[in-house]
């Protein structure tokens, strides 16, 4: 997963992986917490990935109890820009989110990284992640500034570029730890995880070997996504 292909994601598929991500068991209610009689309410009037709770009645979708509720931008952007946020340490600025995502107004995207930066704050980066937790690779560094030597104007992504590499994890509370790695090799990246994450939950990752024996260390289970 990276930026350009999450942008790429329909709010439908934005939707399922979320709910994939905040719960890995099938819909809990997050107003009384049951999850063995929620119902998906389908139909022209209803909205997309509505449930209804069997046991208090209520109805919700994944987003309740997040920063994304009642928010008219689409999944797809606020996953992007949770994305961006976490996974660059020197800070996203809310004209870089506006340009990246394309969204309408500089003050949306200032709201936007205001409420997902209030919801990482929420608790203090101390303690492991825990529950459901994506780990990805992130590298950081902006475009090349204009007057910057020519040996550093290389803007190349992935692997092979200058950016600094770091390891992003993203708990579904919203709660985000990323930091530079020295490289990315298996052993660096699994055991930054493995110092970061609490060894209940279930661990999100692409289909990269330098994850391979995860499930080892989380025996609740480590899940890959195509890239
Ligand atoms: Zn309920």
């Amino acid at each position: 997963m990276n930026l350009i292909s999450l942008l790429k994601t329909n709010d439908a598929k934005a939707r399922a992986m979320l709910e994939e991500i905040r719960w890995p068991n099938g819909p809990v209610c997050p107003h009384c917490a049951h999850d063995d009689r929620i119902h998906p309410i389908t139909g022209k009037s209803a909205r997309n990935g509505l449930y209804e709770c069997g046991e208090c009645s209520k109805q919700f979708t994944v987003t309740v109890g997040t920063v994304m509720h009642n928010s008219r931008l689409p999944l797809v952007k606020w996953i992007a820009a949770f994305y961006m946020i976490c996974s660059d340490k020197k800070g996203v600025s809310a004209a870089q989110l506006q340009r990246d995502l394309n969204l309408g107004s500089y003050r949306t995207a200032w709201h936007m990284a205001h409420r997902i930066r209030a919801a990482m704050q929420e608790e203090p980066l101390s303690g492991l992640l825990s529950g459901a937790v994506v780990v990805d690779e992130a590298y950081v560094g902006g475009k090349p500034r204009p007057g910057e030597p020519k040996s550093k104007r290389t803007n190349k992504r992935g692997r092979g570029t200058n950016k600094t590499s770091a390891l992003a994890m993203l708990e579904c509370s919203g709660r985000a730890r990323s930091g530079p790695v020295e490289r990315f090799d298996a052993k660096t990246q699994k055991s930054a995880v493995i110092n970061s994450v609490h060894a209940a939950s279930v661990i999100f990752t692409d289909e990269r070997n330098s994850y391979t024996g995860l499930g080892e260390s989380f025996p609740n289970g480590h899940k890959t996504t195509k890239h």
